[in-house]
């Protein structure tokens, strides 16, 4: 008898017949005499009515109040499975996150997990309960709610699998595995039936959305593989493992997907005329914690200027810090009031992702080029080369690369 740890997705319990349907699913896995403890996420759209409605009353909502409204989404969908099981003959208990102590720092909208206090979990499964606990929430140390980010209920799984020692964390999704591209984007994508967690922790950080990125992170650094596997049909999904994993050894490729986003906006700031401005921009912005992704600087002859040289800075940041980034930039314009700056929306980011990337940029290029798609900024590393583009753009470059490095011939 093994503890399963099982997560469901928002679209899997989006109604009232798929939480009967994920209830049946729970209830085969603990005929087959298994200890199962599910995460869940809030039923699908929850998160974003809630959102709506806190947005609806101030634009700029405080977060804290924010993590305790977004917090409930998740208490109903665990409510509502526990009932469903118990009606079923079953005996299940729904938990929150402060009832199983999973505590977190207070970043609220984007708390880390920091522990899970695993005796309230353990106690419940001792007594043969099936355990419910509610996903992508925490609590910080002064007892106020937390969420760990969009998507959050990944991780939640992972650190409860890590917790408690389980072989494998299950994450159940509305598709049957992770491919080479969103297969709802590029249709001709293909089903990996194992990747790497450098390859998955490079792909969610750069927007796969099939799996929160800090989930990979945990299960990176606890070394506890992941299952991604549908809700809706039957099969052996994919596996996240170690890189000495011998299937991964065995069938990996030199490039393993391409990846999009369309979470960000570019900043351009123009008229800098030296580094130190450079510097109390991106100061500015790293002492409000904005996270800052790409970065490019191009130098253009000044005309009626003192200077011989100005300088052009793009960088992007993720959509929701844009109102407060601009606040920031005026600030620093109070010191230096030629910067001009500009919010470059409609943008997309396209990453070719693999061991084998640094030798292929050029086809990076090539592809992007014959499609006469622009590229406005680069950044690589060694497993993935990104670019941003206009999103007008997005299908057609995500196809033509996924068709350029052979994915869609990936057996
Ligand atoms: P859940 O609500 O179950 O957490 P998500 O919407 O967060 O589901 O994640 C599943 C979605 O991730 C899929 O519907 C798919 O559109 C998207 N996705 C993005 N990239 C990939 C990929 N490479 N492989 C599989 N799915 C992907
Ligand atoms: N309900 C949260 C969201 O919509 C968390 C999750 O689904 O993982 O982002
Ligand atoms: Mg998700």
């Amino acid at each position: 008898m093994a503890i399963i740890v099982q997560k469901y997705g928002g679209t899997s319990v989006g109604s009232l017949s798929r939480i009967e349907a994920v209830a049946a699913n729970i209830i085969k896995t603990r005929q087959q005499g298994h200890q199962v403890v599910v995460v869940l996420s809030a039923m699908s759209g929850e998160t974003n009515r809630l959102l709506d409605m806190a947005y609806a009353l101030d634009k700029h909502p405080s977060n804290r109040e924010l993590d305790m409204l977004l917090a409930t989404g998740e208490q109903t969908s665990i409510a509502l499975l526990a009932i469903a099981l118990i009606q079923r003959g079953y005996s299940a208990v729904s938990l929150l996150a402060h009832q199983i102590g999973i505590l977190t720092d207070n970043h609220f909208g984007r708390a880390r997990i920091k522990s899970i206090d695993n005796k309230r979990l353990l106690q419940s499964l001792e007594q043969e309960q099936i355990v419910i606990v509610a996903g992508f929430q925490g609590v910080d140390i002064e007892k106020n709610i937390t969420t760990l980010g969009r998507g959050g209920s990944d991780t939640s799984a992972v650190a409860i699998a890590a917790t408690l020692g389980a072989s494998e964390c299950q994450i159940f999704t509305d598709v049957d595995g992770i491919y080479t591209a969103d297969p709802r984007v590029v249709p001709t994508a293909k089903k990996l039936d194992c990747i790497s967690f450098d390859e998955m922790l490079v792909m969610a950080s750069l927007g796969a959305k099939v799996l929160h990125n800090r989930s990979v992170e945990y299960a990176m650094q606890h070394n506890l593989p992941i299952r991604v596997l549908s809700s809706f049909s039957a099969g052996n999904g994919t596996q996240v493992v170690n890189q000495n994993n011998e299937e991964w050894l065995m069938k990996r490729q030199n490039i393993s997907s391409v990846v999009h986003q369309q979470q960000e906006v570019m900043i351009n700031i123009n008229k800098i005329t030296s580094n130190i401005e450079i510097a109390a921009i991106f100061s500015t912005l790293a002492k409000e914690n904005i996270e800052v992704d790409m970065i490019n600087q191009s130098f253009y002859s000044a005309q009626d200027e003192d200077v011989a040289q100005l300088i052009c800075l793009n960088f992007t940041i993720h959509k929701r810090d844009q109102h407060k980034v601009i606040i920031l930039l005026e600030k620093v314009t109070q010191t230096y009031p030629l910067l001009e700056i500009n919010v470059v929306e409609n943008i997309a980011k396209l990453s070719v992702i693999g061991v084998g990337v640094t030798s292929q940029v050029g086809l990076v290029f090539s592809t992007l080029a014959q499609k006469n798609i622009t590229i406005s900024l680069i950044s690589s590393s060694e497993i993935q080369i990104s670019v941003i583009i206009n999103e007008i753009d997005l299908i057609e470059g995500l196809t033509a690369l996924h068709n350029a490095f052979n994915l869609t011939l990936l057996t």
